[in-house]
C-alpha cells in the first residue's frame, strides 16, 4: 500500500482517482490546489504525487518547481496529470522534472503502469493481496 497525494482542482476528478487508488489499496490524499498541494506533500509524505497541470491558485509547473526547491521533497515522484495534451506536452513536462506523465481521461492501465513503475509494484502487489485474502 503506498500514500498517493493526488491534486486536481475538479472535485468529480478527485473522487474517480480517490475510488480507483483506493480500490487497489493505496491510501489518498487529496488537495485542490497547487498550494494545498505543497502543503500536504510537506506534512503528508507522500510516496507519489499525481499533480494537474491546470489548478487555481498555483499551477502544476509551479507547484513542481516548489516542490522540487524542497530537499525532503526533491525526490518525490512527480507524474503531471494533463486534460489539455497537444503535441510535445509530455517532452516539456518530463523536460521541466515531472517523473510521469498522463492525460484525462485517465486510462486506467497507463495510471497503474505509471505507479508500479515508480512504486517499484509494492502498492500494486499488497493491493492485490488484500483483495485475494477478502
Ligand atoms: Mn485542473
Amino acid at each position: 500500500m503506498s500514500r498517493v497525494l493526488i491534486a486536481e482542482d475538479n472535485a468529480v476528478n478527485r473522487e474517480l482517482l480517490r475510488e480507483l487508488l483506493e480500490s487497489r489499496g493505496h491510501i489518498v490524499i487529496e488537495a485542490c490546489n497547487g498550494r494545498d498541494a505543497l502543503e500536504s506533500a510537506r506534512r503528508e509524505r507522500p510516496d507519489i504525487i499525481l499533480l494537474d497541470l491546470g489548478m487555481p491558485v498555483m499551477d502544476g509547473f509551479t507547484t513542481l518547481a516548489n516542490l522540487r526547491k524542497d530537499a525532503s521533497l526533491k525526490s518525490l515522484p512527480v507524474v503531471a496529470v494533463t486534460a489539455y495534451a497537444m503535441q510535445g506536452d509530455r517532452e516539456k513536462a518530463l523536460s521541466a522534472g515531472f517523473d510521469g506523465y498522463l492525460t484525462k481521461p485517465i486510462h486506467v492501465p497507463s495510471l497503474i503502469a505509471e505507479l508500479e513503475r515508480h512504486l517499484n509494484g509494492q502498492g500494486v502487489s499488497k493491493a492485490r493481496g488484500q483483495t485475494a485474502g477478502q
